[in-house]
């Protein structure tokens, strides 16, 4: 049993000091919007870590690719909500970065692909994590705008 908002704070934490860690000039806006009724969910904590720990990095990623191309006067902001609704669980990991262009939307969830330079992404992150959400029975799904930014959704059933 994991219980669902501290869990994923600790993953958010988690990226977040391990990106700050590795390029000290790293810096985003964290914000949290957690539902108190969140609860608790089956699963399998190493690997919901993974999942969360993934679209978090690739969250972080995306705002400073973003921040790096427009400069001054933008907020890298990632944002993690929570939400209890009937028998789901939704977390979400929402940024402000660069968004996926429309060619690669189809792409992203197979193995392999990366948009990153060499040493930066395997390409595996979300193939990884698509399955393991599959396999505790949900569902991991996509929104974007190119240039606007993205949202990940996980629906877990309780
Ligand atoms: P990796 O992070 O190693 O590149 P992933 O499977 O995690 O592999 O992601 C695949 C690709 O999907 C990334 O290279 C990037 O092009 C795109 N992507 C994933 N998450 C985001 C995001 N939040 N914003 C923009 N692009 C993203
Ligand atoms: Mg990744």
């Amino acid at each position: 049993e994991i219980t669902v908002n501290n869990f994923v704070d600790e993953y958010l934490r988690l990226a977040y000091h391990g990106l700050r860690a590795k390029d000290k000039s790293f810096n985003a806006k964290m914000e949290t919007d957690f539902d108190p009724n969140a609860g608790k969910i089956m699963a399998i904590p190493q690997e919901l870590g993974r999942v969360v720990l993934n679209l978090v990095t690739n969250a972080f990623y995306a705002v400073d690719e973003k921040k790096k191309e427009d400069g001054g006067g933008f907020e890298p902001t990632v944002h993690i909500k929570t939400c209890r609704e009937k028998e789901v669980i939704k977390i979400q990991v929402i940024d402000n970065g660069k968004g996926i262009p429309k060619e690669n939307r189809e792409k992203i969830f197979q193995p392999f692909f990366t948009t990153k330079p060499t040493g930066l992404g395997t390409g595996l992150g979300l193939s990884i994590s698509y399955d393991i959400i599959k396999a505790h029975g949900g569902v991991l799904n996509v929104s974007t705008k190119a240039g606007v930014g993205t949202t990940f959704t996980i629906e877990l059933p309780i």
